[in-house]
């Protein structure tokens, strides 16, 4: 959010809290690079959408961005730290709900969120009541002795969130966190994704939902084939684009109608 600048009335524009600077992947063997010099920059308390067809490239992007993957040129800044240099100091600063399931099948939902809380440095007391936020968040009180492998999709999507904000991380990754799910689950982790971005948590989101990122967004990007295409506030970004009424029509204007298996 633009911050207001004290004595001059002007307003100065919120800290950069992700820098991505022409990010490039190419697999080994892959004809064509997943990413292709992506730039984009993700500002305090902002819930950034990336948005692209099969294979545009996002997953890559996050992973890159989590440090779970090492890109082949460009750099990544979060929150001031170059991420391939210092990337345990990276990894405190963001919480990640991956597009697998990052769980212990044979551990309770408690359990997992005990396990992973550790790993965050949480102990004691505050472990317990974060667990126990955490949990009463998502809608998992209930079930929360119940094993993972025993959940409905879901159920794991919505530990799988729990995990991640446990321990009240600066910014947070999600990829793709409502797909195949029923209505009930989807709309409860929408709820919860638009309390914390309410509370100021800065997001990295992917989707295929259009009408998601549209309520959920405050800026979204179109990328394809490992680039930006187009990046604006959801509803400024459908307008300027002539015969474009919503999102979804911007998103097929940009990334063509074929079908990407
Ligand atoms: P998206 O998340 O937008 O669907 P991905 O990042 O998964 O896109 O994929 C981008 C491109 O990289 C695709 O062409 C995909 O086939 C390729 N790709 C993804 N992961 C691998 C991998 N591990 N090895 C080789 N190619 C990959």
């Amino acid at each position: 959010m633009p911050a207001a600048n004290e004595g001059t009335g002007m307003t100065a524009p919120s800290e950069a809290v992700l820098q991505v600077r022409g990010l490039a992947k190419v697999y080994r063997g892959a004809e064509t690079p997943a990413l292709n010099g992506l730039d984009f920059t993700v500002r305090e308390g902002e819930v950034f959408g990336l948005l692209g067809p099969n294979g545009a490239g996002k997953t890559t992007a996050i992973s890159i961005i989590c440090t779970l993957l090492r890109p082949t040129g460009g750099s990544v800044t979060l929150c001031g730290v170059d991420t391939a240099r210092f990337p345990a100091r990276a990894r405190r600063m963001f919480g990640l709900a991956p597009q697998d399931i990052a769980l212990y099948p044979s551990l309770t939902a408690r359990e997992n969120l005990r396990f992973f809380g550790g790993l965050h440095g949480l102990e004691g007391r505050d472990l317990q009541r974060r667990i126990d936020e955490c949990l009463t968040l998502v809608g998992l009180r209930n079930g929360e002795n119940t094993r993972i492998a025993a959940f409905s999709g879901g159920m794991k999507r919505r530990a799988n969130l729990a995990a991640a904000i446990l321990h009240s991380p600066r910014v947070l990754f999600l990829d793709e966190p409502t797909v195949g799910i029923d209505a009930q689950s989807r709309s409860l982790i929408l709820e919860n994704l638009a309390f914390l971005r309410d509370r100021g948590t800065t997001m990295l989101y992917t989707t295929h939902y259009m009408e998601e990122a549209e309520a959920l967004c405050t800026r979204v990007a179109v990328m394809d084939r490992g680039r930006i295409l187009a990046e604006g506030p959801p509803r400024t970004l459908s307008a300027g684009m002539d015969g474009c009424s919503n999102l979804e029509e911007a998103f097929l204007r940009l990334t063509g109608r074929h079908l990407r298996d």
